[in-house]
């Protein structure tokens, strides 16, 4: 398949798009984004690559590095992990209070706010300098240490009001073991993790190849834990659409609000496609149309 010319394809048709929805702007340093930019990459996992439209810009992964957390997660404590987070949807905001009080402090999974925080917290106590670890794995996953935006870290730590009560809630119920200010430093610096979508494909090479990383062959996960990953994109990476994603798109993805959507293609490729502006859902409205393009141009779904 020529996928240099599907993605340019696929670019043009979502153009008229572009611009539409609204960019995230409950943290004020993401506010600013312009919102007429949209770009797209795929790598597969023998190493091809391709890219279309604004590929190569920077920006904010927000929510995405919730993958990398949850990797970064297992990798220190495999299993055990999941005594303290569920893997179900949460059929509630992304950030939503709701359940905690129900279900004992337990988050439903580790892609809303609550469950990511779960995780942060799991690698303070696992990382004496938990940031940096996210930092190296960057450098196992594309060559470069990932870097963070300090302005967006800090913006959201001084405004992120939700995820202060989130985490104090949790710790109510005795699941967190650090102290919250740190847990919180770390959650705000994951999230404002600067990167591109031909980087992120790359990145995230090793969920479509069974846990290696494709270019230097290093396991970064077992073939179970990425299969595992790879199922909780697909019924909680979307946040409150991921039924709508499963049934349009039907590949696992993760969403951020910077407006980036990653796609795993188990067994073929990484997609990455970004646009601000955001639909109602917080998905990215122009990356959510070129999956579901693209998909349908090439039959790779799971289904
Ligand atoms: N840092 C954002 C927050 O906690 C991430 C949200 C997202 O991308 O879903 O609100």
């Amino acid at each position: 398949m020529h996928y240099q010319s599907i993605l340019e394809s696929v670019a043009a048709d979502v153009a008229p798009m572009v611009g539409g929805g609204r960019v995230a702007n409950y943290i004020p340093a993401l506010a600013c984004i312009p919102i007429q930019q949209f770009g797209i990459a795929l790598h597969t996992v023998d190493g091809q690559q391709a890219w279309a439209g604004d590929a190569r810009t920077p920006f904010s992964i927000q929510s995405v590095s919730k993958v990398l957390g949850l990797t970064l997660a297992l990798q220190a404590l495999g299993n055990t992990l999941w005594e303290r987070i569920g893997r179900e949807p949460s059929g509630n905001a992304f950030n939503s209070l709701l359940q905690l009080e129900n279900e004992q402090g337990k988050p439903r999974n580790p892609f809303i706010n609550a469950g990511a925080l779960c995780v942060a917290d799991r690698l303070v106590s696992a990382h004496i300098q938990p940031a940096q670890a996210f930092a190296d794995l960057g450098l196992r996953l594309h060559g470069k240490p990932f870097v963070f935006d300090d302005e967006v870290a800090r913006s959201e730590r001084e405004t992120g009001f939700r995820n202060a009560a989130l985490i104090n809630f949790i710790k109510s119920f005795k699941q967190i073991d650090n102290d919250v200010e740190t847990v919180l430093d770390l959650y705000c610096r994951q999230c404002a993790i600067v990167s591109d979508c031909v980087q992120l494909a790359r990145s995230f090479s090793y969920l479509a190849n069974a846990g290696v990383q494709p270019g230097t062959g290093e396991t970064i996960l077992s073939s179970e834990q990425a299969r595992r990953v790879n199922s909780v994109m697909l019924t909680c990476g979307t946040y409150d659409a991921a039924g709508e994603f499963a049934f349009k798109v039907g590949l696992p993805c993760k969403s951020g609000v910077g407006g980036a959507i990653v796609a795993v293609v188990p067994g073929q490729m990484v997609l990455c496609a970004w646009s601000p502006g955001l639909d109602e859902t917080g998905n990215s409205m122009a990356a959510r149309r070129a999956l579901e393009l693209f998909v349908t141009r090439t039959g790779l779904s799971v289904f």
